[in-house]
């Protein structure tokens, strides 16, 4: 992949910081609407979503979850997204009453480029990935979200149109904004709309740096990177994760990624099985990512000390 390729990725992902949410349910779906102020069941819901398939058709995935995965803000506690905890309790109670709690299932596409938004998320655990694609069928991964992310936020104030896919690639849960409610809490709010610009920023950072590492530092570093930002965002020393997803998402060959998993197995950094990643020694781990990883959290830290 040539730069100017990537430079085009960059240019995406920064446009398309927008991952609306297109869900996926069954007819049978019992779904959980719920906020602090109000819990609803709606048995037997017919879709209400576009595009609800997920990515592998599989029939069994619910949306949203049910009232056991329900994770919406409570009295008691802080909200699961970092974005979320950084309003206050003005600026909370705007948005609070617009959130529904979901769930993000596995390889479920929330989102195509060029297709218009209809949510944007916060995720509370899980990973969403922003990725972007050639019209030969090449995939590669511009960014990582998660609960330190919001998913569409810019993009929402902006054309309300996707510029890039977004896929579930660890399974979890979100609290989701319908894209009006959105834009009315971001314009009676100018300290929520500071929020939204500085993720952006730090969005732009993260695939800048992304940029900058597929370019110039080797696969054995951007896997230990990859690896590490998903253990950030999950708190787990393993990964539900292929090879071939791994290969996909970095934009390399299998073989590639094969051959390194194996060093770093041999290593005792981390150990593979099918279909099943397990860090085993974190420390190593970060000595054999390159820089990035650590640049890119200490930008988000910086650009979020203040708020
Ligand atoms: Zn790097």
């Amino acid at each position: 992949m040539r730069i100017d390729q990537r430079a085009v990725f960059i240019f995406a992902a920064n446009a398309a910081s927008c991952l609306p949410f297109n869900g996926y349910m069954d007819n049978n779906t019992t779904i959980t609407i719920c906020s602090c102020r109000w819990q609803l069941d709606i048995e037997g819901v017919t879709p209400t979503f576009e595009n609800q398939r997920p990515k592998n058709q599989h029939p069994g995935s619910r949306y949203p979850g049910n009232t056991q995965d329900c994770l919406c803000m409570s009295a008691s506690g802080p909200p699961p997204n970092q974005m979320l905890q950084m309003l206050d309790a003005a600026d909370f109670d705007l948005l609070r009453p617009h959130l529904v709690t979901i769930e993000l299932v596995r390889e479920t596409v929330l989102d195509e480029a060029g297709a218009a938004l209809r949510h944007v998320l916060f995720p509370h655990d899980g990973t969403v990935s922003i990725t972007v694609s050639l019209s030969e069928g090449q995939t590669i991964e511009v960014a990582m979200l998660g609960r330190d992310s919001i998913v569409g936020g810019g993009a929402a104030l902006a054309d309300g149109i996707a510029a890039s896919d977004a896929v579930v690639l660890f399974p979890g849960t979100a609290s989701a904004v319908e894209i009006p409610a959105f834009r009315t809490v971001a314009n009676a709010s100018i300290a929520f709309r500071s929020l939204i610009i500085r993720h952006e920023q730090a969005l732009l950072a993260r695939a800048q740096q992304s940029l900058l590492c597929n370019a110039l530092h080797p696969v054995e570093a951007r896997l230990a990177r990859w690896l590490l930002r998903a253990r950030d965002l999950s708190d787990r020393e393993t990964l539900a994760l292929t090879q071939e997803t791994l290969a996909q998402m970095m934009g390399v060959r299998r073989n590639a990624v094969s051959l390194v998993a194996h060093e770093l197995q041999r290593a005792g950094i981390i150990s593979y099985s099918r279909g099943q990643i397990e860090i085993i020694d974190l420390r190593a781990l970060e000595a054999t990512s390159c820089e990035c990883h650590a640049a890119v959290k200490a930008h988000h830290a910086r650009l979020f000390a203040s708020h």
